[in-house]
């Protein structure tokens, strides 16, 4: 492990977007060495009053890191970006992949940690914008025993919890199935209050009904409110939920599993970023559920 000022681990984080930029203001705060980059560089410079280092490239990020945190797009953007990491990557570093790739791009994730000599921990998370910002993500972390006291400075600077869940593999997979549940309950909200709309009454009646009971949930008047409101400033984006509403359909076909619902979720999450809503939040799906002529 590299020296310095600090007794823990040297980080480097590379995507500084919506997630990105909450957990390296975490890890910087709590004392530990991080250098950051982003595609976009001037995503990643306002992190320097954190106490970040700003790196020009993805090879001058990661060069002398112990612990080399993703938090990319996609699997595509995490396997060119790590690729572009190569030639400043430590032998032996961990590397903390955060993003969610779904369970073929996380094998093919591991295959190239494998390839580049460092150590694979598949390691999504729970949790918005507020949570990445207030530290308090939750991680679905798999992978080998012997890396989680490595990289355990990192986890408590970004999580509230840690749930480690096996093998490098089974976080992505149960990240899927965490959202697969998001995206579900999203829908239906928006559906909810589509229907009451349909229906002639105030959609916020249905919040006023369920208040309370079995029923609500803070995730339901959350995002109900949100979507009344037509405040979809982005937490959770719906290009973000139309990914994984795919990778979610792309698992469970591969796994022989039903999912008509979740398929029709998929579907209508494509004619949303179709109608252009991708940059809104997550919530932007009630648009299209809204009727004709709304
Ligand atoms: P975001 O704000 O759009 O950030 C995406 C990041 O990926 C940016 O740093 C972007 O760089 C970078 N990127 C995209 N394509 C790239 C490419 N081809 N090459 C290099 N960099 C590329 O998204 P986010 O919400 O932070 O999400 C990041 C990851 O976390 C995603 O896998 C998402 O599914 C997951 N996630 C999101 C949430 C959430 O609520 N937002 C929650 C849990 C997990 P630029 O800035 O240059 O475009």
């Amino acid at each position: 492990m590299s020296t310095g000022a600090s007794s823990g681990p040297t980080v480097a984080l590379l995507g500084t977007g919506i997630m990105g930029a909450g957990m390296a203001t975490n890890i910087a705060t709590a004392g530990l060495p991080l250098t950051v980059w982003n595609r976009d560089r001037s995503k990643a410079e306002p992190l320097a009053a954190a106490g970040a280092r700003i790196a020009g490239s993805p090879a001058d990020a990661v060069r002398g890191a112990d612990v080399v945190v993703a938090m990319l797009w996609d699997a595509p953007s995490v396997a060119d970006v790590m690729a572009q990491a190569a030639p400043g990557l430590r032998p032996g570093a961990v590397w903390l992949q955060t993003s969610t790739v779904g369970v073929d791009g996380t094998q093919r994730l591991a295959d190239l940690a494998a390839t580049l000599g460092v150590v694979y921990l598949d390691a999504p998370v729970l949790g918005t914008k507020k949570p990445a910002e207030d530290g308090a993500l939750v991680v679905l972390g798999s992978g080998p025993d012997d890396a989680r006291d490595v990289v355990a400075p990192v986890l408590g600077a970004i999580a509230a919890r840690t749930l480690w869940v096996g093998p490098a593999g089974a976080g992505s997979r149960l990240k899927l199935v965490v959202n697969a549940w998001v995206v579900t309950v999203v829908e239906g909200i928006a559906e909810c209050l589509a229907l009451a709309d349909g229906l002639g009454l105030d959609p916020a009646l249905f919040l006023e009904a369920v208040k309370g009971g079995a029923m609500d949930a803070p995730y339901v008047g959350l995002k109900a409110r949100s979507m009344l409101a037509g405040d979809f400033t982005p937490s959770f984006t719906l290009a973000g939920a139309a990914k994984d509403a795919g990778l979610v359909v792309d698992a469970a076909t591969t796994a022989g599993v039903d999912v008509g619902v979740l398929r029709a979720v998929r579907d209508h999450l494509a004619r949303a970023l179709d109608a252009g809503h991708g940059d809104l939040d997550l919530g932007a799906t009630y648009l299209t559920h809204r009727r004709t002529g709304d």
